[in-house]
């Protein structure tokens, strides 16, 4: 039975249309040449997509964990600058306004449940119980 559990979740991050997680076995592997051009490119990306007047702004995005498109809100709050113009914290700050979860804790659940393969019934330990993570756990 858990086989089965493990092949439909397979076969459901396989059609996933978002985030493919790629091993990096060590620093020269993270700095590879490859790497960094692909880096640089997503730096240009999301530099296009911050407006310059530094106002809550919305990005088409799939959220995983609900499972649809959705317009993910920006802000700038913990933005920092880069190259001299301030740029949204995109870890802390790209939030999806159905499920409230920000784009770290949408992929620490992507990879959970991609890699984890944890159950329904598994015990599971949260350090928290008044978060938006919290509650997504608890309607599971
Ligand atoms: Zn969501």
């Amino acid at each position: 039975m858990r086989i089965a559990i493990i092949d439909a979740w397979r076969e459901r991050w396989r059609l996933s249309p978002v985030f493919q997680p790629e091993r990096i076995a060590s620093r020269a592997d993270y700095a590879a040449p490859r790497r960094a051009q692909m880096l640089e490119q997503r730096r240009t990306y999301v530099s296009n997509l911050t407006p310059a007047d530094q106002q809550p702004f919305s990005v088409p995005g799939y959220c995983q964990p609900c499972r649809r498109q959705v317009m993910l809100q920006v802000d700038f709050a913990y933005a920092y600058p880069v190259d001299g113009r301030l740029q949204p914290n995109w870890r802390e700050r790209l939030v999806c306004p159905h499920c409230r979860l920000n784009s770290r804790i949408r992929a620490t659940l992507h990879l959970f449940e991609r890699f984890v393969g944890a159950r329904r019934r598994d015990p599971l330990y949260l350090s928290e119980q008044n978060t938006p993570l919290y509650r997504w756990m608890a309607d599971r």
